[in-house]
């Protein structure tokens, strides 16, 4: 199969990163696969484990000669990175980066961006609540979706040639606008994060009064939510603090809902809850018919952990 790219050079060595890499890999999509990571230890494991064809130990050095870069640090570090990198890049060579959070990272890194390097930045909707160089896995993007997000006078080849990647990798891709992208997952995907952190810290709180029975009897709901809540701290710092407008609309739509159900239940308003559980139910069917998860019981667990 003919590469896409000759060269890609990852930026940050780790969950994302490694399964493009696995995934590029599986298709043979790049010539080679050069990474990096700020950790000597990052390096060393990545190296180890031959999760990219070479490791360098400077950004500077992964990035030269690349066609494809691929920004796989967390949005706060985007900027700094793309500074450092800048001087040291192919001209005509495309630049991306997987952030999940566009308006902010497309200001941190735009501006240091050379004439004549198209920048588009994308979003795989797609993770776990691992991370490091360990983490990766070929089949991550399978069937979900990329959202590239071009800047304004993107050039359209480059464009297609960065969805074809994307879709060789196994993903679905859509085009979409920065503050759109921003607002679409400050519902689908922060502010859950949120309610989940939120959630599990409730109930670390409560595990204090009630001795460990938390963590004891923790059901589906509860489990769910410390999967969930323990998901990268320093990621999803960076995602609330640069998606602060969305995260904060979406909140405060949540909280009114929220007063709503709290109304209900000190009314012993039973239609109401019926109706709302009723309309949410429904929200779950359309995503198994999307395909976008199982429509086994329990996600699919099998095993049913006592
Ligand atoms: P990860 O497994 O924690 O890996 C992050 C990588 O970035 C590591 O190699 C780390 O280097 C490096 N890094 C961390 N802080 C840095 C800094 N200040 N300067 C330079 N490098 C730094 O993270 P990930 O899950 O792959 O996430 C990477 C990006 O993908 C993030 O922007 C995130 O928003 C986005 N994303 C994540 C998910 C998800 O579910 N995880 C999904 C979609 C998109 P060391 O190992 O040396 O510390």
């Amino acid at each position: 199969m003919t590469p896409i790219y000759d060269r890609v050079a990852l930026i940050g060595l780790g969950l994302i990163a490694g399964s493009m890499s696995l995934a590029m890999r599986r298709a043979g999509l790049a010539g080679e696969i050069v990474g990096t990571a700020r950790s000597a230890d990052t390096r060393a494991v990545a190296a180890e484990i031959g999760l990219v064809d070479r490791v360098t130990d400077t950004v500077a050095e992964a990035v030269t000669d690349a066609d494809l870069v691929v920004l796989c640090v967390p949005v706060g570090a985007m900027g700094d990175v793309a500074a450092e990198m800048a001087p040291h890049l192919k001209p005509g060579a495309t630049v991306t980066d997987v952030g999940s959070v566009k308006a902010a990272v497309i200001a941190a890194v735009g501006p240091h961006l050379p004439e004549g390097v198209h920048f588009i930045p994308a979003h795989p909707l797609a993770g776990t609540e691992h991370s490091g160089p360990r983490s990766g896995f070929a089949e991550l993007f399978d069937n979900r979706w990329t959202l590239l997000v071009p800047v304004e006078n993107t050039d359209p080849e480059a464009l297609a040639r960065l969805r074809d990647l994307w879709e060789r990798i196994g993903a679905n891709t859509e085009v979409m606008d920065a503050d759109h992208h921003d607002l679409v997952l400050a519902v689908t995907s922060h502010t859950p994060h949120l309610i989940a952190y939120t959630m599990v810290g409730v109930a670390d709180d409560l595990r204090r009064v009630t001795d460990s029975e938390v963590i004891k009897y923790s059901a589906a709901g509860f489990r769910d939510f410390t999967r969930i809540a323990a998901s990268d701290p320093t990621m999803w710092r960076d995602v609330f603090l640069t998606n602060k407008d969305a995260t904060l609309e979406i909140l405060g739509r949540f909280t009114e809902e929220l007063f709503a159900l709290q109304r209900a239940i000190r009314k012993g308003d039973g239609q109401h809850l019926f109706d709302y559980f009723t309309r949410t139910r429904a929200i779950r069917r359309g995503i198994i018919e999307a395909g976008q998860d199982t429509s086994a019981p329990d996600f699919g667990r099998g095993v049913k952990v006592k």
